[in-house]
């Protein structure tokens, strides 16, 4: 084997990884060699004499671990990205094992005898390093640093039997959903969906001959808006609602009792307010009122919706009817021909025209083609990011077409952190799924990839800006309910009239887009938000119930706990249920979500109100988004990041402008 690339620093530009340097084989060694480096470090720091100094812990703590971080960052980027058999394997044995060397350090009694004996004195720490002092200690204690020995054997059982459950329930739910894939053998029956697609969905699951549906994962299916068969509708309904209803229901009421118990060890009065305790809302209570205010107007605009569905069906309608429904009415009310469209947005042009060059109005950046550098996948493009006055800032990956080896959805990583301590520059990647056109034709988005790409845009722009001492606190490392912030505010410049202008170009022509298609498009995408806002609430409200109430002894049954808690809160609509229910809410039990759904629209608050800034500050201005970048930004998770955004906004946030978006005033 030749010399493992993961032992040194990357020679490239940035420190971007040597991806053609790197083969399966690497991983696993570098892995080893990098926990039992990081032990070593921390070895020596908790057995270091001197009595602890911000430098000789903290901040060697930081530095600690580098062979560990440079195989992780690229490994768990690659199982992404482009996954293979080798890889899952590798994933599988070093998961657990990870947790292990992170409990093993977390754990260590000597070790955080020196953070707290630190932490007593804090206040004579310059404000960086006392922020990140703080984020240390509270990091420990949160692992369970503070319990005897006793009570640490007994958190070390529970997340063991936590973790267990989680990939069971994982498990569980992949081989439900694709049990419940919908076969048909007359073809007939598929009016409205792509009988060629349902025949290859069937070819893939050996049916030859035969025609299949399968199922993604929130409750409601893409085929529903299409197929015109209303027992098949009912069918696949059904089926999407009733996934994981056996196998996870024992498995759904033991994690949340599991999980209260572990907040009762740690001191909290229940997960949710574990949770909470580390992220921007002040306190469990806030949640609740938040997500009480939202349900009795997000109620009424569904109840509307449903009205009109119902005046267009011509009866009373069933949940499997109700994107069928709403299909017909918005391309009635709407006249939108979404392959018209397509070619206005044709992804170079997206890019180039729309993502960078909002970039340069904002931030003054520009962007370098560099075909010298290469990414992970041959589909990977490598830009260098400089600011107006050609100071190199770091560089930009982007991944933009699906494949196989790719996980669904859209997402951005960190290949490089920022940080001074390390004198590193940042390397990001933003991931999407778009379909790859044939060689030689474009690639021609939906509005709604348009969109994606914007918002990853946003977690980009987060990391690139960073300016921070510490890699703990670098970039995106903020809290999960603040996170989508930014990246929920650059998705605003997809639709602001200039930007849209210089990017929605006719791909052969040039021609602008049509004025009267860009304002049934801009109509369009205010349809059906009841119905969207109520699905998101039910199933916030599940995960906060799950995880205030649900750890109680008294609840065996999921069902009559789930139907309980929806029909409390006023939301148990008749027709729309909620985006994920118990058994299949992958995000609560198997993705670190718990007790953090809520954040989406949480962060969407600041969204509003800072889009709201924007307007009122003349809109796209590079002081505007000098001053975006300044105090907000580029902090990172360096300090409190509501005083950041109170600095930024000049008060504390409005909700106002996210009800007036949603329709809920
Ligand atoms: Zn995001």
């Amino acid at each position: 084997m030749t010399a493992n690339p993961f032992f040194a620093p990357s020679a490239l530009p940035y420190h971007l990884p040597p991806f053609e340097e790197i083969a399966e084989e690497h991983y696993l060694p570098a892995f080893e060699r990098g926990m039992a480096e990081q032990l070593a470090e921390v070895a020596a720091i908790s057995g270091n004499p001197e009595p602890p100094t911000f430098d000789n812990t903290i901040a060697a703590l930081e530095r600690s671990g580098r062979i560990l971080d440079r195989v992780s960052t690229v490994f768990f980027n690659q199982v992404s990205s482009d996954s293979t058999p080798g890889t899952r394997e590798i994933q599988k044995e070093i998961t657990p094992r990870l947790a292990k060397h992170s409990d093993t350090i977390k754990l260590d009694p000597a070790l955080f005898r020196r953070i707290k004996e630190l932490h007593a004195v804090r206040e004579t720490l310059a404000d960086d390093e006392a922020w990140l002092l703080d984020r240390y200690h509270t990091d420990f204690v949160r692992a369970g640093a503070e319990l005897d020995d006793q009570d640490k054997q007994r958190l070390m059982g529970l997340n063991d039997e936590l973790s267990r459950l989680a990939t069971e329930f994982e498990q569980n739910l992949l081989a439900d959903t694709s049990a419940a894939t919908i076969v048909v053998d007359d073809p007939a029956r598929l009016d409205g969906v792509s009988v060629e697609g349902a025949a290859e969905t069937a070819k893939a699951r050996g049916l030859d001959g035969k025609y299949a549906i399968s199922l993604i994962l929130p409750t409601g299916q893409p085929a529903l808006s299409g197929l015109t068969d209303r027992e098949l509708r009912e069918r696949l309904h059904k089926a999407a609602t009733g996934r994981g209803g056996t196998a996870n229901a024992g498995i759904v009421t033991r994690m949340a009792r599991l999980r209260a118990e572990r907040a009762l060890l740690l001191g909290y009065a229940h997960h949710a307010d574990y949770v909470v305790a580390d992220q921007t809302a002040p306190e469990p209570q806030a949640v609740t009122d938040m997500l009480a205010k939202l349900v009795p107007a997000a109620v009424a605009n569904a109840n509307a919706e449903a009205e009109a569905l119902r005046a267009e069906a011509g009866f009373d309608l069933e949940p499997w009817d109700w994107a069928f429904y709403a299909e017909k009415v918005r391309n009635a009310r709407f006249n939108l021909d979404t392959a018209r469209m397509r070619p206005y947005f044709e992804l170079d042009r997206v890019l180039r025209d729309g993502v960078f060059y909002a970039a340069g109005k904002l931030y003054g950046l520009t962007f370098t083609d560099r075909p010298d550098l290469r990414g992970y996948h041959p589909d990977v493009r490598v830009f260098e990011v400089f600011e107006e006055d050609g100071t190199p800032l770091g560089l930009f990956l982007g991944d933009y077409y699906a494949r196989e080896s790719k996980r669904g959805g859209a997402w951005m990583n960190s290949l490089v952190k920022q940080s001074d301590l390390l004198g590193e520059k940042p390397v990001v990647v933003n991931n999407l799924n778009i379909v790859k056109p044939p060689p030689g034709e474009p690639a021609l988005l939906t509005f709604s990839e348009v969109n994606t790409m914007f918002h990853e845009f946003g977690h980009a722009l987060h990391a690139l800006f960073s300016d921070v001492r510490f890699p703990r606190v670098s970039g995106t490392a903020v809290p999960r309910d603040f996170v989508e912030y930014p990246s929920q505010v650059n998705e605003m410049w997809a639709v602001w009239p200039e930007i849209l202008a210089n990017y929605a170009r006719h791909y052969e022509t040039g021609e602008p887009m049509p004025r009267e298609m860009v304002d049934r498009m801009l109509e369009a995408e205010r349809f059906n938000q009841g119905y969207a806002t109520v699905e998101y609430l039910a199933a916030a409200l599940l995960d906060w119930a799950w995880h205030t109430e649900g750890g109680a002894a008294e609840v065996s049954d999921w069902e009559s706990f789930e139907n309980h808690a929806l029909s409390q809160a006023g939301l148990d609509h008749p027709l729309i249920p909620p985006r994920y229910r118990s058994t299949y809410f992958a995000h609560i039990w198997s993705s670190g979500y718990s007790a953090g759904y809520y954040s989406y629209i949480w962060s969407e608050v600041l969204d509003a109100d800072t889009v709201e800034w924007f307007k009122e500050n003349g809109g796209l201005r590079r002081a505007n988004g000098d001053r975006f970048r300044r105090e907000l930004l580029s902090k990172g998770g360096s300090i409190d990041p509501m005083s950041a955004f109170h600095t930024f906004r000049g008060r504390v946030p409005d909700i106002a402008p996210l009800l007036t978006r949603r329709g809920l005033s």
